[in-house]
């Protein structure tokens, strides 16, 4: 299936489907690229790196391969330098091509150091995890983690075309598949409650692996992201929306030290459920909503709450002290997305910081 993200001179195609990585050759051939560097991660190099190098031989691209260490840590400034270095050396001009073959990581950094080499050369996202797949490589939003927070040094942009291959999902993980997956029920309660009620019949069969729900998982999740980044490419308005649950997650993320103890899809998926019993304790939402959302996410076996974290206990005011530290602030006020129900999500700045301590300090007690 082919979607277009409509952003004028910078619109893109995302291709999604099985063996899609087959077709990367032909496509990214079209672009007319003189050298291609491919960027990813050890672990994903094992799997799918020999599939895409073929593809692109077989059209008549050469390609250099710069294999990352895997994980959170790798999107880094250091990594960055040492990247940077990397293709310097090897002589890259504004006529090369980045190639990000990986998860969320990869096509971060890969973004970020393609928008600041040579003030800025063309790249392709490639997603191998879902959470990619349905999120970060689509939109344009590129960058490394700060010691003072997630994702604090960035820059947008737009890939020249973004392949999804639902196929090299196979070789993910169980966890990492739910972890992406909080980001499909993501778009269900932002504003799509029929994709939502789809999900909570179809959401096993999409982790099992059902190649038809999952493409289906897929596709809705890219032309709800596309449509919503289409109509905001900088997040002026209406693209924090998918921020939902990234307030909350972004702290819980921080205070664990973005290690493995709790990883991105699972702090959003606490965080979406905190955003949901949140907008129920100011009144602006049914409890049964939050429960649905409960149910479908417990059912899962995602996280549902920040005591489910190993080893780890929340402070509230540590945990405040990391959400007004979060770039969403504006002039003192904290930018919220809460909901009114299931596909009725909102951005907010009139919660009052007494009913947020309220809160933390209820949900983190139980
Ligand atoms: P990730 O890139 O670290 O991938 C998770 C793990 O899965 C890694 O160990 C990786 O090696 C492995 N892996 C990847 N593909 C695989 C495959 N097909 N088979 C087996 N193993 C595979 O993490 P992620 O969850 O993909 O991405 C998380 C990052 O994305 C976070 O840093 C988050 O901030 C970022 N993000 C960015 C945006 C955006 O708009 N740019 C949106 C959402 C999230
Ligand atoms: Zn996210």
């Amino acid at each position: 299936k082919r979607l277009r993200l409509d952003l004028g001179p910078r619109a893109y195609d995302i291709l999604i489907g099985q063996d899609v990585l087959g077709l990367a050759g032909a496509e990214i051939a079209q672009l007319g690229h003189k050298r291609c560097f491919v960027i990813t991660d050890e672990t994903v190099a094992r799997y799918h790196l020999d599939a895409l190098t073929a593809s692109l031989n077989h059209n008549g691209i050469k390609v250099e391969a710069l294999v990352l260490p895997a994980g959170e840590r790798t999107k880094s400034l250091t990594q960055l330098e040492k990247l940077t270095n990397n293709l310097l050396e090897k002589k890259v001009d504004r006529h090369s091509l980045l190639i990000a073959l990986g998860g969320g990581v990869i096509g971060d950094l890969t973004g970020f150091a393609a928008a600041v080499l040579l003030r800025g050369i063309d790249f392709v996202q490639v997603p191998t995890t879902l959470l990619a797949q349905v999120d970060s490589s689509v939109g344009g939003k590129t960058g490394v983690n700060s010691p003072h927070g997630k994702n604090l040094i960035g820059a947008f942009h737009q890939p020249r075309l973004v392949l999804a291959d639902t196929e090299a999902l196979s070789t993910l993980p169980r966890r990492e598949l739910l972890a992406g997956y909080a980001e499909v029920v993501k778009y269900g309660l932002i504003d799509d409650p029929a994709f939502f009620h789809w999900l909570e019949t179809h959401g096993h069969a999409v982790i099992d692996g059902d190649p038809v729900a999952r493409l289906k998982a897929v596709h809705t999740s890219c032309a709800a992201k596309a449509r919503i980044v289409a109509a905001d490419e900088r997040e002026s308005g209406q693209r924090a929306l998918l921020n939902l649950g990234h307030t909350f997650g972004h702290a819980l993320e921080a205070e664990t030290g973005y290690g493995d103890r709790l990883l991105h899809g699972e702090a959003v998926a606490i965080g979406m459920m905190m955003a949901f019993d949140f907008s129920v304790r100011l009144g602006l939402c049914p409890a049964e909503d939050a429960e649905r959302l409960r149910r479908h996410t417990a059912s899962l076996g995602l996280p549902t709450d920040p005591s489910q974290v190993p080893g780890q206990f929340f402070a509230p005011a540590a945990l405040i002290e990391h959400m007004t530290r979060d770039k969403k602030v504006r002039d003192g006020r904290m930018t919220f997305i809460l909901a009114r129900g299931i596909g009725k999500a909102f951005i907010t700045s009139e919660v009052n910081a007494s009913d947020l301590q309220d809160f933390m300090t209820m949900t983190l007690a139980a």
